[in-house]
Formats: C-alpha cells, structure tokens, sequence
C-alpha cells in the first residue's frame, strides 16, 4: 500500500521540516478516550497519525484522553490496544492524560497566579448563559474579580474536596466578549467525584478536554497535533492555554481534518454505546457494527482498512463516503487470499438415482480435486467426496421454472461444480407440497464436468455431499441502518433502524474441508460470498460481503 500521495497535512510537515520548525522531529498521537471502543471514524485518524509519523521517521504515541472519571475503563484501555494492534500500529509509547493531572494542576496555579484563571461558583447553567452566543454578547461573572489569594485558597480547597460536585469551577479569565466562544472564560476545572480507573479516589478534580490537551500534547513533545474539524474553533484556545505556559518556543499546533463519515452507519461512540446498552446488537464486536472488533469478527482484513483510509485520503471538508468502497477494498483482497469452498445454506435433498453401488453393496463414493483458489496457483486443491446423497440449495430448484431460471427443474439439465452433469428426473413433496426431495440422473461420461460430446449446459451449482457434510449456523447481515444517512430524514439515526438486519440459518450444510477453518479465518462459500469464522463458536460463520461489487464509482 502506497502512501505516495500528498495532502494539506503532509505538507505541513513538509514545510516544518524544512524550516526545522520542530529540529527535524516529527511526533504525532492518537489520543482515544477509553468510553468505548474503536470504530471506523477512528481507524481513519489512526492511519494518519501513525503512517505520518511513519513516512517522516518520526514517532507516533497512543494518548489515552481519560480526564472524565464517569464513563471510561481499564477494558476499553486494553480493547483499544488490541485494535489498534491489529490495525497494524504499534505505539511508540502509551501514555494517559490522567499521568499528567499533577502537572497540570501546578500549572492551574500558575495560571491563577499570574491573573489569568479564576474561581466561579454560579451554578453550571448561569455560566452558560452568560456566555452569550454569536452576535450575543457575554456577561462576565461576579466572580471575576477576586483576587488572586481567594482564588488560590479556592482552588487548593477544591482540590483538596472542601466543596460538592458542580459547586465551583476554575475557569480561564480570558475575554467574554470575544466572537470565538471558545474563548469566552472556558472552564478548565470541574469537581467530579467519581472512581478514576487510573488514579482512583486522588482526585475530585478533573480537567476539561481543552485544559488537558495542548498541555499533554506539549508534555509529551508533540509536534503535529492532529484532529478532527469540529475542534477548528478550539485552535485559538489551544494555543491560548500553551502560550501562557513557561514552554520551550517550539510548541505542537493543531491541524484539524474531516471526519470519516460512511452510509448506512453511525460513528458516534456515544450512539453506538446505546446501541449496544439498548441491546439492539449482540455487543461491541456484532459484524453489523462499524467498530473495530466487529470488521474484525466480521472479516474485514485489516489491510483493506488500512487500504481505504490511503485512497480516501484526507481533506478539510467532511464527506459522507459509501459503504460499498470500503466493501470493495474488503472484496479485492479476499478474492486474493480466501481458499474457496462449497456451502449450502439452505438445504434440499437431491438423490441421483442411477448412482452406483459397490461391490460392499454400500454407494460408491467418488472424489474430486477442487481448486482452492483460482487467484493462487499455490494455493493446491482439495479432495472433496461426491456421492448420490448430496445437499443443494433450496433456491437452485424450481419445479415450474419462469424462462430466465437456468437452475435445476424437471427435465433439465445442470453441472454439479466439479463433478458431473445431472439431470432432473423428478421430486417428492411433502403433504403440503413443499418439495422435499429432487431426484436426477447423473452421466457416468461427464466426470470432471465437462461433456464429452461437447454439449453444454447453463448453469453451475455449487452441492455437498451429504453423508460427509458438516452442519454449521451462518449469519447473513443487512445494513443496521436502511436509510443512507441515518437520522437523516429525522433528526434520530436510531429511527432508521433495521431490525431485522441479521439473518441466522442454523441449518446449514457445508462441505467437510471448512471443519478445519482457523477461527477468524476468511472463504469463499461458492456462489454465495465471503464468509469469516467466528474466532469463538467453531461452526459459525459470518458473512462478510457478498460477491458482486456494488461500488458505483
Ligand atoms: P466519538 O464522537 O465517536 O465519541 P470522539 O472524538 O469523542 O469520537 P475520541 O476517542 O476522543 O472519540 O477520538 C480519538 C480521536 O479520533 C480524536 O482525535 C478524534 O478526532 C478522532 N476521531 C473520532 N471520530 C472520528 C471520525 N469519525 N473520523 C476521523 N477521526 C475521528
Ligand atoms: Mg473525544
Ligand atoms: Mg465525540
């Protein structure tokens, strides 16, 4: 995968290379917060971070961003690693905001020593009010003019837990008539008792996401500090807070770039939380969501992520990319690499009649060398055993065909993949006529496939042989979300729910060589697509993609 190609952020970096802006460094992070788990939106920003530092020789650090002690875990820490280390990326170092909150309060001092940070104990949604809006002008807080000892004593009783949750904030005295909000005295402090993962009950005191960034960014040596566009407005704040700071001059700035939208998903960690709190999926790793451990579940090797982050590239506008390039680049590396098989999801009995018995009068039992992989030469046959019991699929089969149908009916005549060419003798039903049974007639000449007389037929169906079929459950998936921007017509994604999104048939028949697929590992089911088994339940599977490409370029 070539990464050849250049963008507005590469040539920043460019630049500051050769100005040495940063001594020739480049350092980058990803700077998850552990509330979930990683999903498509993320594995975007990681390939730049870590492929940008990668290109320029410089490094690239995991930050976990874990200032807000409610909703974050030591699990997301580890599901996050393990994701992003099946991405492909290994860190050059992890590291946590939360390491930082010693130095960050001295700084909040330091701040309010010079003047430049106060103690505001209105109530939350009087500061809010204040703040004015665009056009609106802000009000300042009475509490704005304290004195640097007061705010001082404030701060360390905060700190040292003397007042309730919500009771004060220490904000950053700044301008509250600045047209930027951001600017308007953001708060940088707020009490929040709840167990930290990391640092446990040491701190009633938390750090907001702006108070927390640059400076972790800068204590770590960040140069090109990368984020997505909705953080544009923050940029002045960021550089606020830093310049503020006794810091060396080569500080880290902030590039921002778009998000990564796709159709048909969701990538709000908040919204995918509920969906799996609300139970509408199995769980953070159900293939119906655009998480990380689910592409994985699902199949999805992690090149052809990697891949379609290369192609989409980055760029300053947001964009709503379709789900079917992402598929495409999923589709064009499995064609490469998954070994090809022969699985009936939804079975019905064809007998072939003039089969032959041995001499131990039990039905002989033939075999064939089937392909594995016609994209890899070395990828060798298979033996796969035909006999006159054999499994196809209920849809191959019609007993009063429309003219377009090429597949089995009475009297017609098909290629069994490999084997033979058989003919439709008749059928049996049931009492309420569901067929239950085919029948044909196999010709002894046709082994292999082919005629010798040169005839053809028009259709090819994949079967197995049922005596040596193994039974397997296999999931079928639709999009979670029908509408092409969920919640676009609206306003709630979750209205654009399909909830009958997955499909599990548990009475499969598959041919005897997939008992020995790896879990996680990719085929090809013939006819029907790529399917991925599940690392954890050894006879199911899941299907990945389907055959067709339907990327409309
Ligand atoms: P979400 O809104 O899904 O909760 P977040 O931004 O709050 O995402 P973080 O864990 O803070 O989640 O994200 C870590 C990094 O990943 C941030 O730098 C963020 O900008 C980036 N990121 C998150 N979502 C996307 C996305 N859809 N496309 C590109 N980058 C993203
Ligand atoms: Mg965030
Ligand atoms: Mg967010």
């Amino acid at each position: 995968e070539s990464t050849e190609r250049t963008d507005f952020v590469r040539e920043r970096v460019q630049h500051d290379l050769s100005t040495d802006r940063f001594g020739g460094r480049v350092q980058t992070r990803f700077p998850p917060e552990p509330n979930g788990y990683l999903h498509i939106g993320h594995a975007k920003a990681i390939h730049l971070d870590f492929e940008l530092a990668r290109e320029f020789g410089g490094t690239c650090v995991l930050r976990f961003d874990d200032t807000n002690p409610d909703t974050e875990d030591t699990s997301f820490v580890e599901g996050i690693i393990a994701d992003l280390n099946w991405l492909g990326y290994e860190p050059d170092d992890v590291v946590y905001a939360s390491d930082y909150f010693e130095q960050l309060y001295e700084w909040a001092e330091l701040l309010v020593h010079d003047g430049k940070a106060y103690v505001d104990d209105q109530d939350l949604e009087t500061i809010r009010a204040q703040r004015g809006g665009y056009g609106k002008p802000g009000i300042e807080s009475p509490c704005r003019d304290r004195s640097v000892e007061e705010n001082l004593d404030l701060l360390r009783r905060m700190r040292a837990g003397e007042f309730d949750d919500g009771a004060m904030v220490l904000r950053a005295k700044i301008d509250m008539q600045h047209e930027n909000m951001q600017l308007r005295d953001p708060v940088m402090y707020r009490i929040r008792r709840g167990h930290h993962h990391r640092t446990g009950d040491s701190w009633v005191i938390y750090p907001t996401y702006d108070w927390a960034h640059g400076q972790s960014d800068a204590i770590e040596g960040t140069t090109h500090s990368l984020c997505t566009l909705e953080f544009d407005s923050h940029r002045p704040l960021y550089d606020w807070f830093l310049e503020q700071l006794p810091l060396p001059s080569d500080r880290p700035y902030q590039t921002e770039f778009a998000r990564l939208e796709l159709t048909h998903t969701i990538t709000s960690k908040r919204k995918l939380a509920q969906l799996v709190a609300d139970g509408v999926v199995d769980g953070w790793d159900d293939p119906r969501l655009p998480t990380v451990r689910a592409l994985r579940r699902r199949g999805y090797p992690a090149e052809s992520i990697r891949e379609f982050c290369t192609y989409i590239g980055v760029a300053r506008t947001n964009s709503r990319h379709q789900i079917e390039l992402l598929e495409s680049f999923v589709r064009t590396r499995l064609n490469r690499t998954a070994q090809r098989r022969m699985a009936v999801l939804r079975p019905l009995r064809l007998s072939i009649t003039n089969w032959p018995t041995g001499d131990d009068g039990e039905p002989v039992v033939e075999h064939f060398d089937i392909v594995n992989n016609p994209e890899n030469a070395d990828d060798g046959t298979r033996s796969v055993a035909f006999t006159g019991e054999l499994w196809i699929e209920q849809d191959d089969f019609m007993v009063d065909p429309p003219k377009k149908f090429f597949r089995l009916s009475p009297g017609r005549e098909v290629r069994l993949r490999g084997a033979f060419l058989v003919t439709c003798t008749g059928f049996e039903t049931d009492d309420d006529g569901n067929v239950t049974r085919v029948l044909a007639e196999y010709d002894p000449e046709t082994k292999g496939g082919s005629a010798p007389d040169g005839r053809k037929v028009k259709s090819t169906m994949h079967w197995v042989s049922a005596p040596h079929a193994l039974s397997a459950t296999v999931a079928l998936y639709e999009r979670l979300f029908s509408a092409e921007v969920p919640g676009g017509e609206s306003g709630d994604p979750f209205d654009d729910l399909d909830r009958s999104s997955r499909e599990v048939l548990s009475e499969c028949k598959v041919e005897a060589a997939l008992g020995d697929t790896t879990p996680g590992e990719v085929v090809q089911f013939e006819r029907l697509g790529y399917f991925a088994l599940d690392p954890r339940d050894p006879m199911w599977f899941h299907r990945t993609v389907g055959l067709r490409d339907e990327w409309a370029n």
